[in-house]
């Protein structure tokens, strides 16, 4: 096993831990999602597709819909705008093909 994969495999590890705290203990989620995130940059390593959009880059804690974000659509961005407990606003632009 190379360094980059086992760096991605305690980055899934770290967000796998920060999802389970985010309900019962929110400080330590973020700190798990900053260490994910440093991780990450320092060595290059993407964050795993299924956490890539559900972190707050600002108060870095991972979304649960309906819990710490509110999720609405921007049709004339055509985007889907996440509004985090902490204030910040994320969009993902979606495409007319899967309408
Ligand atoms: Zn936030």
């Amino acid at each position: 096993m190379n360094k980059r994969e086992l760096v991605l495999e305690r980055i899934e590890w770290l967000l796998a831990l920060a999802e389970q705290f985010v309900k019962k203990n929110p400080e330590r989620t973020k700190r798990y999602v900053f260490l994910a995130r440093k991780l990450s940059s320092r060595y290059r390593v993407g964050i795993p597709k299924r956490f890539k959009k559900r972190i707050c880059k600002i108060c870095n804690t991972i979304w649960i819909p309906g819990y710490n974000v509110k999720i609405r659509l921007n049709k004339r961005l055509k985007a889907v705008e996440y509004v985090c407990a902490c204030g910040s606003l994320r969009r993902f632009g979606y495409s007319k093909k899967r309408d």
